[in-house]
Formats: structure tokens, C-alpha cells, sequence
């Protein structure tokens, strides 16, 4: 599987936004986009054009992509899933991608970014629900609970990302977690209002319909 082996930060310039790709790095004053750099690229300071309607739509599908990470395959294969499952497809394509095992590990403050936390659940760190769980992609579901294994390595990785993120993260109301156990549970599929995207969803779902 391909991966974006590129500047991180140059995927927050071009979306104009934080997408806080590099952990602790994304809340100091060293951040591009607190420093007001422009969007990648020669005539990054000029560009200021209007954009079409699918200009928008592709910026928007590019912006939640990034902020998860996914390659455009893997992006596609999730939303081909929302559009499977019942009920709105925009909230439900945030709901699988919210629920992967990596982006969970990530909110829960195991790893400092959802790169790290990927990387954490690929290295054997976590169990679900007691069996072993290596694969980022995994989604969870309500009353699955994500352990992290009872071994030196793993518990000084994920309690050095606890604390170092504890002064800028807030738990979801949807999971909830025990820093001494370093233990997470996932209570209840997120609704929308819970995500608060950074984007219009719908215009994702409207791009990948045309
Ligand atoms: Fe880089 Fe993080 Fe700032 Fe994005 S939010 S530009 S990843 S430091």
C-alpha cells in the first residue's frame, strides 16, 4: 500500500486549515498556517481565483482524505461503504472514518497524531476487545474496547502521548477513556454534531456522484 512520503505540513498549506498531521509540533507558533504561509507552490501568494463547483467539491474531498490520511483508493472504498449502509451517506462516511481503529487510538490520546496512532495499532501496541489488532483500518463499534497491551514498549509509548497531549486534547463525548488503565471505549457512533467535520460532507458525497 502507497503512502504520502512528501512535507506533511505542505497538505495544510495547500488546504488552507490545521489539519494537525504532526502532534505536539501542530500547537506551537512553528506551525505554517499560525505563521500565515501561503498555499504551496510558485504562485501560491496569487492564487486567489474563483473556483468551480467541482473545485469545491474536490478541495472538500481532499481536505477530509488529508485529514484522515487515506490514499484517494482507500478514501473511495469507504465511501463506496457509506453509500452501502443505510441512512444519510455524507454523516456515514464520517462515522466509518471516525470509527477506524487508528483515528480511535488517536482520539482516545494513545498517540500523538493519527499517523502515530496508525503506526502504533500496525506495531501490535493495542488489543480490541482483548484479541490482538493490527490493522488501522478496522471499524469499531459501540461498546468496543481498545486496550493498550500490557507490555513496557507499548504502555510508555501511549502514556508519553497521554500526557504530552493532555493539555490540548478533549475526550469525545463519545468515547471515554482510563489514563491509568490506558484503556478506551468506544460508547456510542458519533452523530455528526459530535464529529464537527471541517467540512461539507455533502459536497464530497456530490463529487463522488457526478
Ligand atoms: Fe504542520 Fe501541524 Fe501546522 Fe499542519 S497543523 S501545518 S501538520 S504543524
Amino acid at each position: 500500500m502507497g503512502r504520502y512520503t512528501g512535507p506533511v505540513c505542505r497538505r495544510c498549506r495547500r488546504e488552507g486549515m490545521k489539519l494537525n498531521l504532526k502532534g505536539a509540533r501542530c500547537q506551537m507558533a512553528k506551525c505554517p498556517i499560525e505563521q500565515g504561509r501561503p498555499v504551496p507552490g510558485m504562485h501560491g501568494m496569487r492564487r486567489l481565483r474563483k473556483t468551480s463547483d467541482y473545485g469545491n467539491q474536490l478541495r472538500e474531498k481532499q481536505r477530509l482524505r488529508n485529514q484522515y490520511g487515506l490514499q484517494e483508493g482507500q478514501f473511495h472504498r469507504v465511501y463506496e461503504e457509506a453509500l452501502r449502509r443505510r441512512g444519510v451517506t455524507g454523516e456515514t462516511l464520517l462515522q466509518l472514518l471516525e470509527t477506524r481503529l487508528d483515528n480511535v487510538v488517536y482520539r482516545l490520546g494513545f498517540a500523538t497524531s493519527r499517523a502515530a496512532a496508525r503506526q502504533f495499532v500496525r506495531h501490535n501496541h493495542v488489543t480490541l476487545n482483548g484479541h490482538k489488532a493490527n490493522i488501522p483500518s478496522m471499524v469499531l463499534k459501540a461498546g468496543d474496547v481498545v486496550q493498550v497491551r500490557d507490555r513496557d514498549q507499548s504502555k510508555n509509548a501511549a502514556r508519553q502521548a497521554f500526557e504530552g497531549t493532555a493539555a490540548g486534547r478533549v475526550t469525545p463525548t463519545w468515547l471515554s477513556v482510563d489514563g491509568e488503565k490506558l484503556r478506551g471505549e468506544v460508547i456510542s457512533i458519533p452523530t455528526r454534531e459530535e464529529i464537527a467535520p471541517i467540512v461539507n460532507e455533502q459536497l464530497v458525497v456530490e463529487l463522488y456522484s457526478r
